[in-house]
């Protein structure tokens, strides 16, 4: 009796045991997916646009833009630069916008004029809401929070990598939208990488919501927003504006 309880429970084990397939053995193909392929874009020469970048301003003209009130963007526009034309107010994206990569070129003015905030004041908004300062922070202390580079009365930069007035800065921004409820609460927080002259100055800082000049900011839920130039009274230049959507 004990022999043949002993075979049958062998006989069980066996047939549990061919019921269940045994995984295949790995090979390096089953790691590789080869779809969908990957778009062939041509990248540009130095800070040159990419063939796949939307280009906000070449030098020509502000068409791109609209200025206070959604007219024309009255900023001056000479020699392939424009210049921020005091009084004439913020320039805005006529295009809307989620997640990015941006190209900036700025310059502060070449005469020095002012100090602290009052110096070479521009802003980069993104989304219209979240500013990237503009300042000329070269030997121009400020408070920290709201010296170039810094997400403005927020997230400091984490070096001052400033050229000189007159010389051009190059900002890239990797911006990543909010993203919010249907009901309008915050599901994600915005983050934005900086790169100054090369330089990482914000390194995928959260936001904590829209540029507030008085006061604590939070979020109020949006979609796709334009970026717009500040008009701070200084004439500020900027050239070479490309954007990548992501
Ligand atoms: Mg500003």
């Amino acid at each position: 009796m004990l022999v043949a309880g002993f075979f049958a429970v062998t006989q069980v084990q066996a047939q549990t045991q061919e019921a269940i397939p045994k995984p295949p053995k790995m090979v390096p193909e089953m790691t590789e997916f080869w779809e969908p392929e990957i778009k062939v874009i041509t990248p540009g020469n130095g800070t040159a646009a990419p063939s796949d970048a939307i280009i906000l301003f070449d030098g020509k003209d502000l068409s791109k833009w609209k200025g206070k009130d959604g007219g024309d963007a009255k900023w001056q526009v000479k020699d392939g630069v424009m210049t921020v034309t005091k009084g004439t107010g913020d320039i805005t994206t006529k295009q809307n916008f989620e997640d990015f990569q941006l190209h900036v070129e700025w310059s502060s003015p070449t005469e020095v004029v002012g100090k602290s905030q009052g110096r070479g004041n521009s802003g980069i908004f993104l989304q219209d809401r979240y500013e990237v300062q503009v300042l000329d922070n070269y030997n121009n202390r400020t408070y920290s929070n709201g010296q170039a580079g810094s997400i403005y009365k927020q997230s400091p930069p984490l070096v001052n990598a400033m050229r000189k007035p007159g010389e051009w800065n190059t900002y890239d921004i990797l911006y990543t939208a909010p993203r919010f409820k249907e009901n309008g609460t915050l599901i994600m927080p915005a983050r934005v990488t900086v790169i100054h002259n090369g330089v990482v100055v914000q390194n995928n800082t959260e936001l904590k919501g829209p540029t507030e000049y008085i006061g604590l900011p939070s979020y109020k839920a949006h979609g796709k927003a334009p970026l717009h130039l500040q008009d701070h009274g200084n004439p500020v230049r900027f050239r070479n504006i490309w954007l990548r959507e992501l």
